[in-house]
């Protein structure tokens, strides 16, 4: 090895040893300036472990050390909702509402933590007032919007969510009519209940302004004049209803066919029929009640070929088969009427009849906007 060589390696020696020097005196004065980071990342090994008690001690002693560290609090607090440990969860944060002068972010981040603990724990009430101080902090705060809403829904505030989903969309520049109109509507109904019909119908005519082809609204409305003997007025909103949303005018046959027969206009119903038909050509409710009429009337071979044209539409409709097993009956065909039955014993049995809640899976006979067991608005399908 000549001497060149020899420089280079005591180069390399010296350089490495510099850098080492450097990396070691890095450590030990951060170790001395603060322990903050080591406790932080014990702590995280602890949460990790499921160890509890130990995350507990460094994250207090991080928080004491550097009160940087307040998303130490908050992560644990986190993990224990996860786990189950509402009340733990909620003591680690509502503590750090106690810490003054938080910077807004981080006085936010509490208390939707806070907020998702008392959800957690089935306190409602208490997570309202998180989410209101998340709101007066930020008042276009999405999530904290969102979670509020479901809350006054669950909880039949109608009127409150309404306000709350106006403002938020007025200040975003938007607007959604079906939805405003569909809480006024939702409000409207629940006062209605407690038996004032003139102030439900106040909350329908506005939910209408929203939008005119509110279907509850227009429903409801329907309801309300029939129940006080204004039997024109009901009849004109249901067929209202009707026209608004052919495809969901079944939801109002049966009130129009009472109707028109209390007011002995029997032929009124059958032009309800064909006006839905014209619209929606393949409504089986319309097609079926056309088929009702015409085996009332005696017309046995129309009623067989709507019944038919029912069933080509929707072969397991048992309406329509048990329709023409009772056409034939009346003709005396008793074998065919035999025939009918067997088909009709295959269809899948009664697959229709009420309708679904897609939030929950609760059934209900009536058309409803509001699913009376998980509070869901307009989760049920109406066709
Ligand atoms: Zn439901």
């Amino acid at each position: 090895m000549d001497l060149t060589g020899y420089g280079l390696t005591l180069f390399w020696a010296l350089a490495l040893g510099a850098a080492a020097a450097a990396i070691l005196w890095t450590q030990t004065h951060k170790r001395r300036t603060s322990q903050a980071p080591r406790l932080y990342l014990e702590a995280l090994r602890a949460i990790v472990d499921g160890d509890d008690h130990t995350a507990f001690e460094r994250l207090k002693a991080v928080v004491t050390e550097d009160s940087n560290y307040l998303d130490a609090y908050l992560k644990l607090g986190d993990l224990l909702r996860r786990r189950g440990r509402h009340d733990r969860a909620i003591r680690v944060h509502e503590e750090l509402t106690l810490r003054l002068g938080l910077p807004k972010p981080d006085a936010i981040a509490v208390q939707k933590s806070l907020a998702q603990d008392y959800l957690a724990a089935g306190k409602p009430q208490e997570a309202e007032s998180a989410l209101r101080k998340i709101l007066e902090l930020q008042k276009d705060h999405q999530w904290a919007i969102e979670k509020m809403v479901r809350l006054l829904e669950e909880d039949g505030r109608f009127d409150d969510a309404y306000d709350l989903r106006r403002d938020a969309l007025k200040r975003s520049g938007q607007s959604d009519g079906h939805l405003l109109a569909m809480y006024k509507a939702l409000e409207g109904l629940k006062v209605n209940t407690n038996g004032k019909g003139h102030d439900a119908r106040l909350s329908f005519k506005e939910a209408l302004n929203h939008d005119a082809k509110c279907l509850p609204a227009l429903l409801y409305l329907g309801d309300s004049y029939w129940k006080e003997g204004r039997h024109q007025d009901a009849v004109e909103w249901w067929t209202q209803f009707a026209e608004s949303e052919p495809r969901a005018a079944h939801v109002v046959f049966e009130r129009l066919r009472k109707a028109y027969f209390e007011m002995g206009q029997f032929g009124e119903i059958t032009r309800v029929y064909e006006h839905t038909l014209e619209a929606d050509p393949k409504n089986t409710a319309a097609l079926l009640g056309l088929a009702e009429l015409s085996l009332k009337k005696g017309e046995f071979d129309n009623a067989l070929t709507q019944f038919r044209h029912v069933l080509d539409i929707d072969s397991d409709n048992v309406a329509a088969r048990a329709g023409i097993v009772r056409v034939l009956v009346e003709q005396k065909r008793l074998r065919d009427a035999t025939n009918e039955i067997d088909a009709l014993l295959e269809t899948t049995p009664f697959h229709g009849g009420g309708y679904i809640c897609k939030r929950c899976g609760n059934r209900s006979d009536e058309a409803a906007w509001l699913c009376p067991k998980c509070k869901g608005v307009e989760t049920f399908q109406l066709y």
